[in-house]
């Protein structure tokens, strides 16, 4: 019998799964987006597949760095290459985003191109948090319905909308409840996998979702990965799809357990209100939800859900990654750093390009780090701890 795991990580390969092609066939139509700003919930609300952009398969950078400057990150070049081979035909639109200059420039070499579906929308959400974003952020809402309701002639009732919003928040609930089960004791399932689930269930109708994520938490209960010696790691970073990646870093005794990924906690992080105004209530949970370094006034949001992550979930140490290129999260990894320094956790910063290789140099580093984190452990505890005994080494 197929492994649910195996199922899944083989739905994350690729660009397409069996249920995204189902519901293609019934005629659904797939809207794709970048960021973890768009509301989700506005493009179901329309009846269509809201999916997440990502670059998995992808045949390298040459492509996209012809409209792209090599000085751009490897996520929108990769993103973009694919888009130009024609590997995002399936899709009936696009929602654009200002996460980043890199990614907001993507809206402008799409149309440069002439490639990609007609609907092409760009989203801008405020880069602060606060009342005055707030309501600037929910007329974006607005105006992004408004956007899908004349392209394609729908309308986007306030009750549809409540309906979405219920349906994600479950969706989120069910994934936050996956991540309880990383809080102690043996780790019964990895980082890797979980990527794995959140890069499928961002690229199917919500309802099939729901059940691959109820599926995959059945099969939980009694499980355990991690090695014996694993310390226990925070990842945080920002455009990282690749499951390999994960899997490396877990091959060298880090059992990933908590993270501040895109993919990851920032997406089921803080559910929407399901009373009053959805577009109020979308654009709080938008807002506020997770950060990531985009939003400038947030880095104190970051630290403390860092801080909160090493005592529920008992981490030893932080792994902050960046793409090459990517500012924003280097500023963020600059400030980690200075905490790291004032906290006394121990801490590794890592740079890559997407589906770049280097795997042996950042497998020596990530061994250099384990090692050096169990011996603090051992030398503040007297003993090698096993995986999930709870123990800190934050000095807290
Ligand atoms: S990795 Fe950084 S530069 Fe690239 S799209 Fe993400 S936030 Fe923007």
């Amino acid at each position: 019998m197929t492994d649910i795991f195996d199922s899944v990580k083989k739905m994350a390969s690729v660009d397409r799964n069996p249920y995204l092609d189902a519901a293609i066939a019934d005629g659904s139509k797939v809207i794709g987006y970048f960021c973890s700003y768009v509301p989700e919930e506005i493009i179901h609300a329309a009846g269509m597949i809201p999916y997440r952009m990502r670059a998995v398969d992808n045949r390298g950078t040459d492509r996209g760095s012809v409209y792209y400057s090599a000085i751009n990150c490897s996520f929108v070049r990769s993103c973009f290459g694919k888009a130009l081979e024609g590997d995002f035909s399936f899709l009936d639109g696009i929602v654009f985003s200002n996460g980043c200059d890199h990614l907001r420039r993507m809206y402008d070499n799409w149309r440069y191109a002439g490639t990609g579906p007609r609907f092409r929308h760009m989203f801008v959400a405020p880069h602060i948090t606060g009342d005055t974003a707030l309501v600037r952020f929910t007329d974006e809402l607005r105006g992004f319905a408004g956007s899908i309701e004349n392209h394609y002639g729908v309308k986007i009732s306030v009750d549809a909308l409540k309906d979405s919003v219920r349906l994600y928040n479950e969706k989120r609930r069910l994934l936050a409840q996956l991540y309880e089960y990383r809080k102690s004791g043996e780790v019964p399932v990895r980082g890797s996998e979980l990527l794995s689930l959140m890069l499928a269930v961002t690229m199917m109708p919500a309802v099939d979702a729901i059940n691959l994520i109820r599926d995959v938490l059945a099969a939980v209960p009694g499980r355990a990965v991690s090695g014996k010696d694993d310390i226990r790691v925070y990842i945080s970073s920002g455009c990282m799809e690749e499951t390999a990646h994960l899997e490396l870093i877990e091959s060298c005794g880090a059992a990933i357990v908590a993270d501040n990924l895109c993919l990851g906690s920032r997406h089921f992080d803080t559910i929407a209100d399901e009373e009053g105004d959805p577009y109020e209530s979308l654009a709080r949970r938008y807002l506020r939800h997770l950060s990531c370094p985009r939003m400038m006034n947030s880095f104190k949001q970051r630290l403390d859900f860092l801080e909160n992550a090493f005592s529920e979930y008992a981490v030893d140490a932080v792994i902050a990654e960046k793409l090459k290129f990517c500012d924003l999260w280097g500023g963020d990894m600059y400030l980690m750093k200075q905490e790291s320094r004032k906290k006394r956790f121990p801490i590794l910063l890592l740079e890559r390009e997407l589906y770049g290789g280097g795997d042996g140099q950042i497998r020596t580093r990530v061994q250099a780090f384990v090692e050096q984190v169990r011996n603090k452990i051992y030398s503040e505890t007297g003993m090698v701890r096993a995986a999930g005994a709870g123990y800190r080494t934050s000095g807290k």
